[in-house]
């Protein structure tokens, strides 16, 4: 597993990207067509701690929410994130649109799927996805970018991959956040847009 200090981060992160551009161009597409969200397990009170200053010295960092959110947490999240990757239920739309009426800002968002039907995971059923997304759209416009999935470990992502990949397309969403360490570069070959890579980078946790 790699380590974590931070040359060895650099190092990681530079494989990353390399095996990222590999991919896209294997698929036929453009290294620039996928967009790297490096993972870290931070706390949310850390992220709200940190995240400031971090956003005031790289102008460009772009902070996404990806672990399941509580709705109780909907308004940090619409504060500080600029993409909530885990919006999956009617209540934590309510949440949300509350929170951007109150934070004058809106996040991109995108609908996370379960795609496994896996109970302990967060995500919306595939079942009820069509109309959980057009709901979302109804709200939220054009701030509803895409859709996002983990997969079950220890299984084929492909088919995975490949249904959010078409659900995307049938409601004419750009953004797919789908791959992980194990299976980046499965997600990119099936149309990822959006890579979430945490222990590549950060090393085992
Ligand atoms: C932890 C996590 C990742 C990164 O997983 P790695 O296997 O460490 O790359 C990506 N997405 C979500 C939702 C996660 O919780």
């Amino acid at each position: 597993m790699p380590d974590a200090n931070d040359s060895s981060i650099a190092d990681n992160l530079r494989r990353v990207r390399d095996r990222i551009a590999d991919a896209a161009i294997r698929a036929g597409r453009r290294p620039e067509e996928v967009t790297l969200v490096a993972v870290s397990k931070t706390k949310p009170e850390e992220a709200a701690g940190k995240f400031p200053a971090l956003r005031e010295a790289f102008p460009t960092l772009r902070l996404h929410v990806v672990g399941g959110l509580q709705t109780n947490k909907a308004r940090d999240a619409v504060r500080l994130a600029d993409v909530i990757e885990t919006l999956d239920r009617p209540r934590l739309a309510d949440a949300i649109e509350a929170a951007i009426a109150r934070e004058g800002r809106a996040p991109t968002l995108l609908v996370e799927v379960n795609t496994g039907a896996e109970p302990q995971k967060s995500g919306v059923a595939r079942g009820d996805a069509d109309r959980f997304i057009e709901e979302c759209r109804a709200r939220f416009g054009t701030a509803l970018a895409g859709l996002m999935c983990v997969p079950p470990m220890g299984e084929d992502p492909a088919p995975h991959f490949a249904w959010l990949a078409d659900r995307a397309t049938r409601h004419g969403l750009g953004v797919l956040s789908m791959g992980m360490s194990a299976d980046f570069e499965t997600a990119i070959a099936c149309g990822a847009t959006h890579v979430r890579v945490g222990s590549a980078i950060f090393g085992a946790r």
